[in-house]
């Protein structure tokens, strides 16, 4: 049932009532949208409906609206019934307009009127009897953009631009009334408005909407944003929604800025959490009851976000105080038990955040637990342009700041917004309002990769492709890498990248695994075998071509019974995390054992691909980026002048 056809419950006398209060229109549409999946309600059985208006500026309007709908009856509705509907107000303050006082007054109610709808602040407001008997409790939408749209021709005004009624959607009725009675109305008052949209529970900063960049996230979180609406108003059921969301990618790209800020544009509470916050005093037991406490307070605050930052270092067991791999097993265990804590969770969504996907613990990411995995991209060179123009506060001159932004590739958004805090400092200096030209000024000089570094580093990617292509010669990948770059930072940036457009699916083999440990250690071989020795930057961190090769051997070993043991040490799912020196001497031999192997066959790949791997070192070197088929291309042009084995399949 659409709204018209709610308003159509009205008879002429209340319509006219309506009509002419925008702000009542508005309220009544709210409820509406609230009421209307309420069917018990709409046929006239007894129900308690009670209707959460969190931060609503006044709730009398409401109240007004929720009287029009329950007393206003659908056409056949038998009249010599006289059904008295009851709206009653819980305020802090209380302010019952049942003729008695009291609570339970209420309740003796029920049976007696068709309908009693209650409206209240917070859910911590209602009586314990009432939150048991109500047959829902449901969060009062604010106006969507349609109610808008509908609002402004009730009242005779020129229509508004749908990116407009966008803007002011989700105002408080209160303040969109006068503004929708404007003449005029531009998009410019919208945004005027937007900005006082109140602020709810613990969530503060942009909503998405107002944010630049994400562009191939952005589809994606509005249609998470109106499922969840359509779970708090009862239109699908939370079982509908995802249920739990990773956000993947590298740092600075704005993980965690766009969790605040969908929580935001969704208008529900964000809880914040961390295992480095949880950890704060060091002890398990500590940290086990500070993750329950995030949890519990998601539950008090329901619909609610709970977000997890850095989620990878969840059983990174370096972190803690203990010695034994049983303290990240009860973290890892402790945290399933408060996310499958489901039946008390119905309105709790989880959101992750990691720059290492591959180290976060797989039974955190199984289905019915954080199950929608989304990658958060660098931004391309039109976003950086919009990003930087964000942080530096709008500015017209369009095409400068575009000219800037397009050389600045691979600069995270977090990068991005440094830039623009130092061009408007200078600006600030000069007095002047801050331009494209402040930013030329604050740009970190140009770097220029030294030729043996950038031969280093195309050789590098070379190698893993040339190695992957061998193995699997319909896969498609592209190397990529910079030989000029700006940074802010000490650290060298990420010079070089191979990417494989077509991951294999997850049932593995022994003989697919080693197959990914050989081509991640492609890249180090083509160092040996071209250059003469390998450099540092394939280990090192998190992330790096060890660590991954590291963590793959390990699961074939203590995991998948692919070593020369079948005995299984851990499960797959934690050995994705750091075992310090708890991995048993025998097992380690074998993981060392595989590395090996593995590490000397990529080397014999790449030198019977010699050809192949300069060829694509050359082309990657002159263009900076060579695209899938040009990579096969390159490696049918060089074939091997010695046919390995085993390395055709
Ligand atoms: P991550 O969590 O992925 O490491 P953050 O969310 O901490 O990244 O982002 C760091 C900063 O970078 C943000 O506070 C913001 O200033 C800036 N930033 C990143 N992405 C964007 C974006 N799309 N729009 C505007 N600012 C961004
Ligand atoms: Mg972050
Ligand atoms: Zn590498």
């Amino acid at each position: 049932m659409g709204k018209s056809s709610s308003v159509g419950w009205l008879d002429a006398d209340q319509f006219r009532k309506i009509r002419q209060s925008p702000a009542l229109f508005l309220a009544y549409c709210c409820v509406g949208r609230a009421l209307r999946s309420q069917h018990l309600l709409r046929r006239g059985r007894p129900t308690i409906v009670v209707l959460i208006a969190e931060a609503a500026m006044n709730l009398d309007i409401h109240e007004k609206a929720a009287e029009l709908f329950v007393i206003g009856r659908p056409p056949g509705w038998d009249d010599t019934r006289k059904p008295k509907a009851l709206v009653h107000v819980i305020e802090p303050e209380p302010r019952h307009r049942i003729p008695t006082q009291g609570k339970n007054d209420l309740l003796r109610c029920y049976g007696k009127v068709p309908a009693i709808v209650v409206l209240a602040r917070h859910r911590k407001d209602l009586p314990i009897e009432l939150a048991a008997a109500a047959d829902a409790i449901i969060d009062l939408p604010r106006p969507s953009a349609a109610h808008i749209v509908a609002a402004r021709s009730l009242l005779g005004r020129k229509p508004i631009p749908p990116d407009t009624a966008e803007l002011l959607a989700g105002n408080d009725v209160v303040m969109l009334a006068p503004v929708l009675t404007k003449f005029g109305l531009t998009s410019e008052h919208a945004r005027i408005l937007r900005s006082f949209v109140p602020h709810t529970a613990a969530d503060d900063g942009p909503s998405l909407e107002q944010l630049p960049g994400y562009r191939d996230v952005k589809p994606w979180a509005r249609s998470f944003a109106k499922d969840l609406e359509l779970a708090r108003t009862g239109e699908i059921g939370w079982v509908d929604l995802d249920r739990g969301i990773l956000l993947h990618g590298p740092p600075g790209t704005g993980k965690t800025l766009f969790a605040r800020a969908l929580a935001k544009m969704c208008g529900i509470p964000l809880i914040a959490a961390s295992v480095a916050k949880w950890q704060a005093k060091g002890h398990l037991g500590d940290l086990l009851a500070a993750m329950r406490s995030t949890f519990e307070r998601a539950r008090e605050l329901q619909p609610a976000i709970v977000f997890l930052d850095e989620l990878d270092s969840i059983g990174d067991r370096t972190k803690f105080s203990g010695h034994n791999i049983g303290y990240q097993t009860q973290v890892v265990n402790s945290l399933l038990e408060c996310i499958d804590g489901i039946d008390g969770r119905q309105g709790i969504v989880v959101i992750a955040a990691t720059n290492f996907p591959e180290a976060v613990d797989r039974a955190l990411l199984r289905s019915g637990r954080i199950e929608r995995h989304v990658r958060m991209d660098l931004p391309d060179a039109d976003e950086r342009a919009e990003i930087l123009r964000f942080h530096l506060g709008a500015t017209d001159d369009d095409r400068e700041l575009r000219t800037i932004a397009t050389d600045l590739k691979a600069w995270s958004g977090s990068d991005l917004e440094k830039l623009a805090r130092e061009a408007r400092r200078l600006a600030r200096a000069a007095r002047q309002s801050a331009g494209p030209a402040h930013v030329a000024e604050a740009l970190p000089p140009l770097q220029t990769l030294p030729a043996q570094t950038a031969r280093r580093v195309a050789t590098h990617e070379s190698g893993h492709a040339v190695v992957a292509l061998a193995l699997q010669p319909g896969c498609r990948a592209s190397v990529s890498m910079r030989k000029q770059f700006r940074t802010f930072s000490s650290d060298a940036p990420v010079q070089g990248m191979t990417r494989y457009l077509d991951e294999p699916g997850d049932l593995e083999t022994r003989a697919s695994m080693e197959a990914r440990i050989c081509r991640i250690f492609g890249g180090t071989a083509a160092e040996e075998v071209l250059l003469g020795a390998r450099s540092a930057g394939s280990g090192g961190g998190r992330g790096s071509d060890l660590h991954r090769a590291t963590l793959i051997a390990t699961k074939m070993v203590c995991s998948y019974g692919m070593g020369r043991s079948l005995s299984f040490l851990v499960e797959d799912d934690h050995s994705g995390t750091n075992w310090g020196g708890g991995i048993p001497a025998a097992a380690r031999r074998e993981v060392d054992g595989i590395l090996a192997e593995q590490f000397s066959r990529a080397k014999a790949i790449v030198r019977s691909h010699v050809g192949a791997v300069e060829a694509l070192a050359g082309q990657l070197l002159e263009r900076e980026l060579v695209e899938p088929d040009d990579v096969q291309a390159i490696l049918r042009r060089h074939a091997p002048y010695r046919l390995m084995k085993g390395v055709t399949r």
